[in-house]
């Protein structure tokens, strides 16, 4: 067994060894040390092998998902090794002292699971591919939990970018390349071949070219062949059910790279939690499928106005018309998940529940349907999906005589099958009731034949039926005449059998295997007519998915009061009453306010520049609106009172280091990496906001770079760009940057004590509030009185040098000028401090009298 063991171990490399031992799965050695620290089980130990016990741990297979779910978690792979031959067999071929054999069925991997009980029913399971040729990168990711298929041509310095809009759960990458170190794990150069590839492709989906998917490039082909391969080798050669694949290229949608997701909060807080993130604050979907849609239009907001538009038109059918919008909702409430359900099935792990979910599924996208198809002047996406809710009608039937009410998700018991579907299994059926009658009558019998009241027939898996007297009662039975055979002796109980119990028996046992497996033949019957259909109900699955979006941005947008955006051709980006979704709920919830702002960036004036005291809602203000041009490009309403805007193609965010000091990098560096990206890369048509960018480092060298940075975004980016400092000095520029213009968040100090108004208004901020603010703070009043006697000393004194901006009009050396004065000055001051005098001869006097002069 040792030998078996080790050698299905060593196939299954890094990932751990689940062995499979009559109910249990065990794994050993090293796996068994990590998997009873992961999973908290006991470490035991069996056998010697070279000398040692052998480490070991068990889990039951009927509880094996939950602790692969751990395991997964954990971050592990899982292979798992099934007994592919019953003992029986294994006797027959080797005689008694026979090892069954084993092997290795699946890997269990995060990006390859089907299980619900793995999954996160509200967001995607990406397992991505980084592919490449000469002609540039792609990306292939599936969900092979629903089959969905994408391949997206992108560019060597997007591809991190794309990964963190899918945020796959494991990225491949081929061995010995570049983009490896993005990967999760990596597979060998013949997988990510583009030949090869394609001939993956065209086995997969049996077709002789594909061509009818679109043209796929190089590239595309090496990263899609790569995904396959991969997902071939996890399944071990039974591939998952995907989909025709879905070809786009990154600049298909607006582009955001990982720093700006991060700092939006677009899908995940910055916490790492679904709470607190734009998605959560808009999600009222009403199904795990409109959920992970949601998601996916979230992070890949579009660059097509038309198709914009479509997506508008729904939710502003169901926004206005509130009867329909519950009609809806009401309708996919109760709707099974048929996406995944169906994955499940097609991953050969489905289930006699997951029928019965496809069943009720689709027999209420029917009805939902026909709802749909009545409406009068429907908006185009709704004439397209509605009748997509349609045409099951075979299978809806079949599935319902076919199956009861609420089949189980164990098979093994039998139960799933209706009756009056197949005669032949309810005559078994019959015969094991009848059967099961039979022996109660025979327990009466005997009780009365032998006098005992206590007797009774019982079954069990060694034994199957029996009959069990008292101990005490059981001599009589013994003897030879009584006709009962004795069978096991147990403290306090006998157990007989009987010729007529054992007749009987075997029939009921009979009929009731004969049944089971008459069941189970049904079962892979349905299954394989409902996989039939699978193009066809992966369609159902997301026309209700889109569905579901819709109606559920229709409501979050009644509900707030948002409106529906207008998108023009022209770079303008006018939003009255803008509000940030998250910050207002968070407001909402302690009973506060929030205030409204307006944000009118054009072609006159497509940079604001926004000062104004800390905590003056400076920040939330340039969120919001980058957050209303990712929810209007997704389709969605947007939380203001009107919004026109021109597509952004590119969207940036960055905040100032010192606000990032948690994360604990170089973060001066790292914001000025990010700043860098900026300037590189946005386009006239680009939305830029940056929060106190240079504020990670010394007020001379932050101001310089704040200062250059907004002149670079001016002069060579042209983008609209909102930008946050508390460097009053940057007000400055709009003297020389003509379509600059200045706004602050208003403030006003009240009986000595600072008022935030939270309000957006044109001009410089007149003061910076600072010691207010630290008074709002709660700083003791004898600290904030010692900071108001020095800031009068820094007043005074910068009223006397012009200030830390004199110089800024003979640019560009202003600050280093100013920087390398104060140098020489502390340094002569040094020095000075440092003469003792009367220790001095006449001559070192004068060698001191030239030094000094040097310096100076
Ligand atoms: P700043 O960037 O100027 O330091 P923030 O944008 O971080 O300020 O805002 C500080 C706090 O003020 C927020 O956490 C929020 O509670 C509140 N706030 C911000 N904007 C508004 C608003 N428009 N209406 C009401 N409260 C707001």
């Amino acid at each position: 067994m040792m030998a078996q063991y080790l050698g299905l171990k060593a196939e299954a490399g890094d990932c751990l060894l689940f062995y499979r031992m009559g109910d249990f799965f065990e794994l050993f050695f090293d796996d068994a040390r990590i998997a009873s620290a992961v999973l908290d089980i006991a470490l035991t130990a069996r056998g010697e092998h070279d000398g040692e016990r052998i480490p070991m741990c068990g889990v039951p297979v009927h509880a094996m998902d939950g602790y692969l779910a751990r395991l997964i978690k954990a971050g592990h792979r899982v292979a798992v090794a099934e007994q592919t031959e019953t003992p029986e067999a294994a006797r027959k071929r080797m005689g008694s002292k026979a090892l069954v054999n084993r092997a290795i069925v699946r890997v269990v991997t995060a990006g390859t699971l089907t299980e619900e009980a793995l999954l996160d029913s509200r967001s995607a399971n990406w397992c991505a591919a980084i592919g490449e040729a000469a002609t540039g990168v792609a990306i292939a990711c599936a969900d092979i939990s629903t089959g969905r298929f994408e391949v997206i041509e992108t560019s060597p310095d997007r591809v991190s970018a794309e990964l963190a809009r899918l945020n796959p759960a494991e990225t491949i990458a081929c061995d010995g390349t570049g983009f490896a170190e993005l990967a999760t794990a990596t597979r060998p150069k013949p997988d990510f071949d583009s030949a090869g590839g394609e001939a993956r492709l065209e086995r997969l989906f049996g077709v002789a070219t594909l061509d009818g998917f679109g043209g796929f490039s190089r590239a595309a082909l090496a990263a899609a062949g790569g995904l396959v391969a991969y997902l071939d080798h996890t399944a071990k050669g039974s591939l998952p059910f995907l989909r025709p694949p879905r070809l786009s290229r990154t600049d298909a949608a607006m582009a955001i790279d990982a720093a700006t997701r991060e700092s939006l909060e677009l899908s995940l807080s910055q916490a790492g939690t679904r709470k607190g993130s734009l998605l959560d604050a808009v999600d009222r979907t009403v199904t795990g499928a409109g959920a992970r849609l949601l998601g996916l239009d979230i992070a890949a907001p579009l660059m097509d106005r038309a198709a914009i538009e479509t997506r508008l038109d729904l939710v502003q059918r169901l926004h206005d018309d509130s009867g329909l919008r519950d009609l809806v909702r009401g309708a996919l409430r109760a709707l099974p998940d048929i996406g995944r359900a169906l994955g499940r099935l097609a991953a050969g792990r489905g289930s006699p529940r997951d029928l019965g979910q496809l069943r009720d599924g689709l027999d209420g996208a029917w009805r939902l349907g026909e709802r749909l198809d009545a409406i009068a002047e429907p908006p185009r996406l709704l004439a397209e999906l509605a009748p997509q809710l349609r045409g099951h009608g075979a299978l809806i039937d079949l599935l319902s005589r076919a199956l009861v009410p609420e089949p189980p998700i164990d098979a093994s018991n039998g139960g799933y099958i209706a009756e009056g579907y197949d005669a032949a299994l309810d005559d078994l059926r019959d015969a094991g009731a009848g059967g099961r009658r039979a022996i109660a009558a025979l327990e009466a019998e005997y009780r009365a034949r032998t006098g005992i009241a206590a007797l009774k027939i019982r079954h069990n898996g060694v034994l199957g039926y029996h009959i069990e007297v008292p101990a005490r009662a059981a001599d009589p039975l013994m003897r030879p005449e009584s006709g009962f055979t004795h069978r096991q002796t147990l403290a306090g109980v006998v157990r007989f059998n009987a010729p007529d119990l054992h007749d009987v028996a075997l029939k009921v046992t009979q009929a009731g295997a004969h049944a089971l497996t008459a069941e189970a033949a049904h079962l892979e019957d349905l299954t394989a007519k409902a996989l039939e259909r699978r193009e066809a109900i992966a369609a159902t699955a997301d026309a209700l998915a889109r569905i579901d979006v819709s109606a559920g941005l229709a409501e979050r947008a009644a509900e707030g009061g948002w409106a529906r955006p207008a998108l023009v051709d022209h770079g303008c980006f006018e939003i009255e009453g803008g509000r940030h979704p998250v910050v207002e709920e968070a407001i909402a919830r302690t009973g506060g306010r929030f205030v409204a702002n307006d944000c009118k960036l054009s072609e006159e004036s497509r940079l604001w520049l926004v000062t104004g005291p800390n905590m003056g809602g400076k920040s939330t203000f340039l969120r919001q609106n980058a957050l209303i041009a990712v929810l209007a490009q997704a389709g969605s309403y947007v939380p203001a009172a009107s919004a026109t805007l021109g597509l952004v193609d590119r969207l940036f965010s960055r905040v100032g280091a010192s606000d990032n000091l948690a994360r604990g990098r170089s973060t001066f560096m790292v914001e000025m990496v990010e700043t860098a990206a900026i300037l590189a890369q946005a386009t006239p048509r680009s939305f830029v906001i940056l929060d106190e960018v240079g504020r990670g480092t010394s007020t001379y060298d932050g101001l310089a770079i704040a200062w250059a940075v907004v002149e670079a975004i001016h002069e060579d980016n042209r983008c609209r760009c909102l930008f946050a400092t508390h460097y009053h000095e940057l007000t400055r520029l709009a003297e020389r940057c003509d379509a600059l213009t200045l706004h602050h968040v208003r403030a006003r100090e009240w009986k000595g004590d600072l008022v935030l108004l939270h309000e957006v208004a044109e001009g410089p901020a007149d003061r910076s509030y600072g010691l207010a603010v630290a008074r709002l703070a709660g700083l003791p009043p004898l600290t904030i009185k010692r900071a108001k006697a020095v800031l009068d000393k820094l007043e005074a004194g910068r009223a006397k040098t012009g200030g830390i901006a004199a110089g800024l009009d003979d640019l560009p050396l202003f600050a280093a000028a100013a920087e390398a004065e104060e140098e020489k000055v502390d340094a002569l001051r040094t020095e000075l401090d440092g003469l003792d005098i009367d220790a001095l001869s006449p001559r070192e006097a004068l060698e001191t009298l030239y030094r000094l002069k040097g310096l100076a």
